[in-house]
């Protein structure tokens, strides 16, 4: 009731303020007048009830003349009416939809001057939600749901008849007092009275799809106030439990909104919402992110996953994504919010994140990629390799090529021209060829349309006097047009250099500044290029086995049954593999991926019988329990497990599955206390004279 009190007060304070506001958001508002004319709009009244699961809702389809709709409803949803222009039609009958299809259909054609109202009723039971959904499961499509932990009703799901453009909306949510809906969207009133809260939001960007949230809710807010008089309201919408961590996120999320309205442009939205979920999950919406309460507990959602998620606000809600033609947005987000926050700690942390994504890539089995003009979500691992990491360093190779100030540029070009459009990666080139002042088809159309990537690693480098300097060859041409960073070794000392490669070319020639030939050259030793890692560049990490769908588990220890049943359950947790079929000690000479898990005397028993099975030296010092990836002499992956006892087996369930990118870990009394990867070393060729 107090959080409520004080809100109320709150409001009265920003309604104060509305003058300034409204001065401020004219030219947003403009726009929006602007698309008015052509984008059709739907002004809805909906009630929920999260325990019966009930939504009634009502609603209007405004569409100007010329524009022909297509409307999709949920058949779990009854339709009640339908109104055209004053006059009721006739429902679709219930067999209109074609066997296959769970949505009712209907369809609004086009007229040629005048505007036509569509007024629905529709009533229907939402599914129940599940917090027992894996991340897997929330990647792909749901369906809207309901409960009083949490609701979640996504764009896309037709929970309402959701048309197949972009749209501007109009919305009064009812739920039970003690509960709070919210969708993406400028927050227009909220009122408790009696047994209901009410709340009304619109939309005035247009937006594909409205996703709406609630949940029992305490809500936090603070305004932000950015130049030129503009407020940005900041809430949180987390449970109870979370509630603690309320001001940390608000001024985090004030940090970064500030920093990338500084660095791209204005801010597009009203304001920005921080909404928990029950279910585990990241996701960002035009001005608001819906996070998985667990996930909000970790320290590095609010130090880097929440930065991305704001900045989905320029890249992909505020410029959103022309879908067919490839999804830009996660890529350049990747580059301008992870990437630049590791790149804040130290360039090593900068560096070994590049590494990361050319690991992720490693892990594709060869020729399964889609090139990244087709990435259009996150499916599954490859599509993520590709879609983020390849598209991340595609953007970072673009500003090594033009410079960190035509790459700004370039991107606050793409603002001012596509804020609250579409925009393809033919726009982007165009951005980055105009300030760079010359074509760069060379390097972005063969990483836009190419599948694989380049062996960079020399065959040989060869010093010759008539080209004027070192003629670097490599096994395959380079597919890109590029200045490759390397580094040259006179001695014990290494000089950065650009290598100049060519669109198919398998030689190019580093020039020699004072005559000087280097012993050796180590090519892109920074992981500053889209390329195969070579050998040596690439330590075992525990993903490798633990994403083998032919890995097998041998039980190293014998034990009574809690510790086999810890030892079972720690390989269904750990693995993708359901069932793994189980191994004997023969097996470690197979070629088939392994999950060793044993006491620590019987896997030092079998580290004594095969050297290579041995533990890191960071994990020297025998923690209670103790992971590491190695490789068998046929080059298959080996995760071995070894721990004190029961005990610390049955306390790695819950922890193990969660360090995959790591290539060891070791646990004292729970805690994590070492955890890394191995040596990364770049192969250093020598210069043949
Ligand atoms: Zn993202």
């Amino acid at each position: 009731m107090n959080a409520l009190r004080s809100l109320r007060l709150l409001m009265l304070a920003v309604l104060a303020l509305v003058p300034a506001v409204q001065a401020a958001q004219a030219a947003q508002a403009a726009q929006a007048t602007a698309t008015a004319q052509v984008v059709p709009t739907f002004a809805m009244e909906v009630r929920i009830d999260p325990a019966s699961r009930l939504l009634q809702g009502e609603g209007t389809w405004t569409v100007p003349p010329g524009v022909a709709l297509e409307l999709t409803l949920d058949r779990r949803f009854r339709l009640e009416s339908i109104i055209v222009d004053g006059r009721p039609r006739p429902l679709p009958p219930d067999g209109t939809a074609a066997a296959g299809t769970a949505r009712h259909r209907v369809s609004i054609a086009a007229t040629p001057t005048r505007s036509q109202s569509w007024q629905f009723r529709w009533r229907g039971e939402l599914a129940p939600l599940d917090g027992g959904i894996d991340h897997r499961g929330v990647i792909g499509a749901l369906p809207p749901m309901a409960s009083i932990r949490g609701s979640y009703l996504p764009a896309g799901s037709a929970w309402y008849p959701e048309a197949d453009v972009p749209a501007t909306f109009r919305i009064q949510v009812t739920v039970p007092a003690g509960q709070h809906a919210v969708v993406p969207g400028r927050l227009l009133s909220e009122s408790t009275e009696g047994k209901e809260t009410r709340a009304a939001f619109d939309t005035p960007l247009p937006t594909e799809g409205l996703t709406l949230m609630a949940g029992p809710y305490r809500i936090d807010e603070r305004m932000l106030a950015l130049p030129g008089g503009r407020k940005v309201r900041l809430r949180t919408w987390f449970t109870e439990a979370l509630q603690p961590l309320a001001q940390d996120y608000l001024a985090a999320a004030a940090g970064y909104i500030e920093r990338y309205d500084r660095e791209i442009g204005n801010y597009a939205f009203d304001g920005f919402s921080i909404v928990s979920s029950p279910l585990p999950t990241g996701f960002g919406l035009p001005g608001a992110t819906y996070i998985g309460e667990a996930v909000l507990r970790l320290p590095f959602m609010r130090g880097q996953s929440l930065a991305h998620e704001v900045l989905h606000n320029w890249w992909g809600n505020g410029v959103r994504v022309d879908w067919r033609r490839g999804n830009w947005s996660e890529g350049l987000t990747t580059l301008m919010a992870d990437h630049a926050l590791r790149m804040a700690q130290s360039p090593e942390a900068g560096r070994q994140m590049r590494w990361g994504w050319l690991r992720d890539f490693a892990a594709v089995a060869p020729g399964t990629d889609t090139p990244l003009d087709r990435f259009t979500a996150r499916t599954h691992g490859a599509a993520s390799a590709v879609g983020y990491g390849k598209s991340a360093m595609l953007f970072h190779m673009v500003r090594a090529e033009i410079g960190e100030a035509a790459f700004n540029e370039a991107l606050r070009d793409l603002w001012r021209s596509h804020a609250g459009q579409a925009a393809g990666w033919r726009d982007l080139q165009a951005a980055f060829e105009k300030r760079a002042g010359r074509p760069l088809a060379g390097l972005i159309a063969p990483m836009l349309s190419g599948t694989g990537a380049p062996m960079l690693v020399p065959q040989s480098i060869r010093h010759d006097a008539t080209r004027g300097g070192l003629v670097v060859t490599f096994a395959e041409p380079v597919p890109y047009s590029y200045a490759l960073p390397v580094a040259a070794w006179h001695g014990e000392r290494a000089e950065p250099a650009l290598l100049p490669v060519r669109r198919g070319e398998r030689s190019a020639v580093l020039p020699l500044q004072d005559g000087r030939v280097p012993d050796a050259l180590q090519v892109d030793p920074d992981f500053a290029a889209w390329r195969r890692l070579g050998p040596g560049e690439s330590p075992p990490l525990l993903r490798d086995a633990m994403l083998a769908p032919d890995i097998r588990v041998l039980v190293a220890s014998d034990g009574d049954d809690s510790w086999r049943l810890a030892a079972g359950e720690l390989a269904t947790r750990m693995l993708e593999a359901q069932r793994p079929p189980t191994a004997r000690i023969a097996d470690l000479d197979a070629a088939a991926p392994l999950l060793v898990i044993g006491r620590h005397e019987d896997i030092e028993r079998l580290v004594r019988r095969d050297p290579r099975l041995a533990r890191p030296a960071a994990l020297a010092r025998m923690p209670d329990a103790t992971l590491w990836a190695t490789r068998a002499a046929n080059g298959a992956p080996r995760v071995l497990v070894s721990v004190e006892d029961t005990a610390a087996l049955i306390d790695l369930h819950r922890r193990a599955p969660h360090y995959g990118a790591q290539g060891h870990v070791g646990f004292r009394n729970g805690r994590a206390i070492a955890s890394g990867i191995g040596n990364i070393e770049t192969p250093k060729v020598p210069v043949t004279p």
